[in-house]
């Protein structure tokens, strides 16, 4: 029997490494081993992959000053290092904005400030995930000490316009600290910290979003931003990340980052021409099919999430996995009970869809025939699924009133 060939469409959870970024990693896992804060020759060329690393990765984000970015572990690790070191520096203001729609990785930090005695502002989005202006200028105020708002959510892809954000804090009083979580724009979006992201203080990244390892990750932080280091311990990154380096992954992130910088006009033209094509197929196709996060002008080219009515997310995820294809869904199971997607609650994502939603992502390796796949196999497995619904009237085709 051949085997399946498997069809990867879960991109904004994880993305498959890229060949030239392990081959870059592999000779600093073989020859090149040593601790690169060594005093020995040897350790020279550990030591020296760090800093050429860290200075392509500052030409990727707009030619920064390479020392304004530190390598952390992922980018949890970073928005956790953003957040509390910029509260730990300035414990004269109480006051931090973020969004409904965060990773986690903010979004807990947020609640975990609040049980520490600071004011948090979630800001609320309208059904298309998009944030009202009006109400984040309203939220700024003479205490707000943090912004910390995504370029773009790994959920929906809705991206924010954080540049003019940005700017807004900065005109309202220069020593507000904006961060912003880059995690799934980088290689999907241009990310210039010189130019249009200027008034952004600090920007998080991973390495597995860009076809770099698991366990890598950057954040930047512009010289003069009131923060402090957040892991403690030896002197590596100048005193501002403690642990020794992970020398290949920093290597592999630095090739990965070149390879994603240099791909955004792929994703821009040839990835969203896919994502538009499978849209707008399905939404033909299937009944009582919508779009979270509408207008596809505003998320990320590679993203799709589906409110599919009537039905549950897992059992579609199940049965696209019986043909070998890798989606998930907007909700997450945890510990037994299903836990609706904080991103489409925030949405207003009506209850008939919000166990129905189902995230596509694409990457630069998906072609043509993936989309035929997808086009081909999900309709069917639909349709069988709404059969077997309460909530499906099999008859007229369309959600029990
Ligand atoms: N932020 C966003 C927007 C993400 O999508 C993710 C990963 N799902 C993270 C942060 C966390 O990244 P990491 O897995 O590197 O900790």
């Amino acid at each position: 029997m051949s085997e399946m060939k498997i069809i990867y469409v879960d991109n904004n959870a994880t993305t498959a490494i890229a060949p030239e970024v392990l081959e870059v990693m592999h000779p600093y896992f073989t020859a090149d081993y040593f601790n690169p804060s060594s005093m020995y020759d040897a350790a020279r060329s550990s030591a020296d992959a760090i800093e050429n690393a860290r200075r392509t990765i500052a030409r990727c984000l707009g030619d920064i000053a390479a020392d304004q970015l530190l390598f952390t572990g992922s980018a949890t690790e970073s928005n956790n290092a953003a957040l509390f070191g910029t509260v730990q520096a300035n414990p004269e203001r109480r006051h931090v904005i973020t969004t409904a729609v965060e990773h986690p990785s903010v979004l807990e930090i947020g609640k975990e400030l609040e049980r520490r005695g600071l004011e948090v502002t979630f800001l609320p989005v309208n059904q298309h995930g998009e944030l009202v202006i009006e109400d984040y200028i309203k939220a700024l105020r003479h205490d707000t000490l943090l912004v910390s708002i995504m370029m773009a959510n790994n959920e929906t892809g809705v991206c924010y316009p954080v540049a003019e954000l940005a700017r807004i804090a900065k005109e309202t009083d220069p020593l507000i600290v904006v961060h912003t979580d880059a995690t799934q724009a980088l290689g999907k979006l241009p990310v210039d910290l010189q130019n249009t992201l200027q008034h952004v203080d600090m920007l998080a990244f991973s390495g597995h979003k860009i076809h770099a390892p698991k366990g890598i990750g950057a954040l930047f932080v512009r010289r003069g931003t009131r923060w402090r280091p957040f892991i403690l311990g030896g002197h590596q990154e100048k005193g501002r990340r403690a642990g020794t380096e992970n020398v290949p992954y920093i290597v592999g992130l630095a090739k990965a980052c070149e390879l994603a910088v240099a791909g955004v006009a792929d994703e821009q033209s040839r990835v969203r021409a896919l994502r538009d094509r499978l849209q707008s197929t399905l939404v033909k196709l299937i009944p009582a099919l919508e779009v979270n996060g509408k207008d596809a002008a505003v998320r990320l080219p590679n993203t799709l999430n589906l409110a599919i009515h009537g039905i549950e997310g897992e059992s579609i995820l199940y049965e696209l996995s019986r043909h070998g294809i890798c989606a998930s869904s907007g909700s997450a199971c945890t510990s037994g009970t299903l836990d609706p997607s904080h991103v489409l609650k925030a949405m207003q994502v009506p209850f008939t869809a919000i166990h129905g939603s189902l995230r596509i992502s694409l990457s630069r390796y998906n072609d043509d025939t993936d989309i035929d796949r997808i086009i081909e196999v999900l309709p069917v497995v639909i349709t069988r699924l709404r059969k077997l619904s309460p909530y499906w009237d099999d008859e007229r085709n369309c959600l029990k009133l």
